[in-house]
């Protein structure tokens, strides 16, 4: 049997990662780390039987230890645990953590030389220079859950040396049609309704703002060592192109299948293999059209920003996360409009100073001063 934890089991991805688990027979399932829905976890407890699981909210925590009778499974709570967590000997380590909290636990992995499954792209935003480093140093894989970066990880192999341009395909989001007078109005419920994908409220929010798909510029960039010019994005609504490479000679490689994270989750569970572990084959012949679009910077401007963040390098990215971690979590408590989003990202990056070659205090520094920054934009503003 492999052994896997699952950081953020409770989440959209960690539930799928269980799903995808229960259809294949050779995992076991080691450690399970939550924020605070002990609820969920409670019943992965039963289900599972994992060594151990971390609850990172104390309280959270204290109330599942009086709650729960187990004792094959060992309670732990606090974010310090989360790293010792991510730092026990698994086959793989999923991080399906949302946000910047996934950069700690990644190291933390990385330095414990077990290989990484990431749906967790704030990591590689914020700390690319730092995990991508160790990644090499410690010969591990890092093999990326998030639908574009699988799809390229699995074209690139034979061609790593004939690539010309990724090109990176976005959905577009609930607003892709909607005129500037019309983004103005939208609400929190408007964007939460995602055309193609069922995901956590963050990502949801961020590919509505397009700013997913430039933290996705920028992961695309740490992952396959890319310069930013080779790295494109077009509007793709269907959602069944998943992403393309277009080779030196002009040929285009594509990677289809149907919109469900299932697929990439299994493909990193079985990599260099393939196994199946469920049954719902994309329909060829219902496929009315692909259609590709330029994207709009203007009307999306964190597209752009997440552009100028990645090529400048340094601490920009982390600060463009964290403002932007700040501002949609604002966004959905109805504090700011959707417009906003990108206008407290602006003004935030504006603000920064950039620290060209960050360790981590310093990136953990910079987040930091974001945070406070763009908190104080809101309040300034709203
Ligand atoms: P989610 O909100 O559904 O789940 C997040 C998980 O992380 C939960 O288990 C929660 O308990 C845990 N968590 C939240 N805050 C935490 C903190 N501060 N410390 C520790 N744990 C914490 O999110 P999701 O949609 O599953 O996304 C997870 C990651 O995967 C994100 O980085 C997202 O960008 C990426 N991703 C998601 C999808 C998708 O379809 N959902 C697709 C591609 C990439
Ligand atoms: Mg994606």
């Amino acid at each position: 049997m492999k052994e896997i934890t699952i950081l953020g089991s409770t989440g959209s991805i960690g539930t799928q990662t269980l799903a995808v688990i229960d259809k294949l027979d050779d995992w076991k399932v080691k450690g399970l780390t939550v924020y605070q829905n002990i609820d969920l976890l409670a019943k992965q407890i039963k289900k599972y039987q994992p060594e151990f699981v971390v609850v990172v909210d104390e309280q959270a925590a204290s109330s599942l230890k009086n709650n729960l009778n187990t004792k094959k499974t060992k309670i732990l709570s606090g974010k310090e645990n989360l790293k010792t967590a991510a730092a026990e000997n698994v086959d793989i380590l999923l991080n399906a953590i949302v946000g910047f909290a996934g950069l700690e636990p990644s190291i933390a992995a990385a330095k414990a030389a077990n290989d990484i499954a990431l749906a967790n792209k704030e990591s590689l935003v914020s700390g690319g220079p730092i995990l991508t480093e160790l990644v090499k140093e410690k010969g591990i894989k890092l093999l990326p859950v998030d639908s574009e970066h699988n799809a390229i990880f699995q074209l690139l192999q034979g061609h790593a040396k004939e690539l010309k341009e990724i090109i990176l395909t976005a959905s577009g989001g609930p607003f892709f049609a909607y005129s500037k007078s019309e983004l103005e109005k939208v609400g929190v419920e408007d964007a939460l309704n995602h055309p193609n994908w069922e995901m956590g409220s963050k990502i949801t929010i961020d590919s509505a703002s397009l700013m997913n798909k430039g933290l996705e510029v920028i992961e695309a960039h740490w992952l396959f060592d890319c310069p930013y010019e080779k790295i494109k994005v077009l509007v793709h609504p269907q959602s069944i192109v998943h992403s393309m490479i277009r080779l030196l000679d002009g040929t285009i490689l594509a990677e289809m299948g149907p919109a469900d994270m299932k697929l990439p989750i299994n493909y990193c569970l079985n990599y260099p293999q393939r196994k199946a572990s469920f049954e719902n084959d994309l329909k060829l012949d219902q496929i009315t059209a692909l259609e590709f679009f330029k994207a709009d910077t203007e009307k999306f401007p964190n597209l752009k920003y997440a552009y100028t963040a990645g090529k400048a390098g340094g601490t920009f990215p982390a600060v463009l996360n964290a403002a932007n971690e700040i501002a949609v979590y604002s966004f959905l408590k109805g504090k700011i409009p959707f417009l906003a989003i990108s206008q407290v990202v602006a003004a935030v990056l504006d603000q920064h100073q950039n620290i060209s070659q960050p360790n981590l205090e310093a990136i953990l520094r910079s987040d930091q001063e974001a945070r406070r920054l763009a908190l104080e934009v809101i309040k300034e503003w709203f």
